[in-house]
């Protein structure tokens, strides 16, 4: 396997979905660099002022991460802030749409980059990620099973039988939880059972990341309006 495959590898081992932990690793890692190196690019600067200092998901990403680490501090955010205030205060009377935020952007790239290679390497993946505690969420499964059937349909019924099985698993273990959960219970639920409730969720909605939020805010007005009339509210 090269190294790319060994690194995908490593993520189908884990547990929970493969990309999205690939991606918050590497969302952290752009939002450090920003801090620890970028804070005063122009580049990246003019990118910020775009959007007007990125999407609320990834402005609050980058203040949680400045303040929990004392390597970075308030001082960057401080400095983009400051100049992203500005930049609105000078065009205070203007209604001023805001452009695509740039961490998005570039999460987004990478994640195609990723479902593309695993997509490429699915003979050597799919074994792995059949025998490891990994589900992917709905999307990423969505996505490579798109790419599957671009480049690798050979693989397509394998991947979604075995996405059917951990998904049955998952279930299994939470209804195991709620038995184990009642006070007739002899043992209570088992940590795995209890691990369980995350990885469903995880496994349906993703990882708390912008791809997953962003995309579902877009997506969910109509949806909204469909409950709306439904409920005849
Ligand atoms: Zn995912
Ligand atoms: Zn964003």
């Amino acid at each position: 396997m090269d190294l790319v495959g060994i690194y995908l590898r490593e993520a189908f081992e884990g547990e929970g979905c493969p990309i999205c932990r690939i991606l918050q690793r590497f969302e952290e890692g752009e939002i450090g660099t920003i801090l620890y190196e970028h804070v005063n690019d122009p580049a990246v600067r003019e990118r910020f002022k775009a959007s007007l200092g990125l999407c609320p998901y990834h402005a609050w990403r980058l203040f949680e991460i400045a303040s929990s680490n004392p390597l970075y501090g308030g001082l960057g955010v401080a400095i983009i802030y400051e100049h992203m205030l500005r930049t609105y205060l000078k065009s205070f009377n203007e209604a001023t749409g805001e452009g695509r935020c740039h961490l998005c952007s570039l999460v987004e790239e990478k994640e195609r980059l990723i479902v593309t290679a695993i997509a490429e390497r699915m003979d050597e993946l799919l074994p792995v990620y059949r025998n490891s505690r990994a589900v992917l969420c709905k999307r990423h499964y969505e996505l490579l099973l798109g790419e599957l059937e671009k480049r690798n349909p050979a693989f397509v019924d394998q991947l979604k039988e075995t996405r059917r099985k951990k998904l049955e698993n998952l279930r299994n273990l939470l209804e195991r939880f709620i038995e184990n959960s009642d006070y007739r219970s002899e043992r209570g639920p088992s940590v795995e059972e209890s691990r369980a409730i995350r990885f469903s969720i995880e496994a349906l909605k993703g990882l708390p990341l912008g791809i997953n939020i962003t995309n579902f805010d877009a997506k969910a007005k109509g949806r909204k309006r469909g409950i709306r009339l439904g409920w005849k509210v």
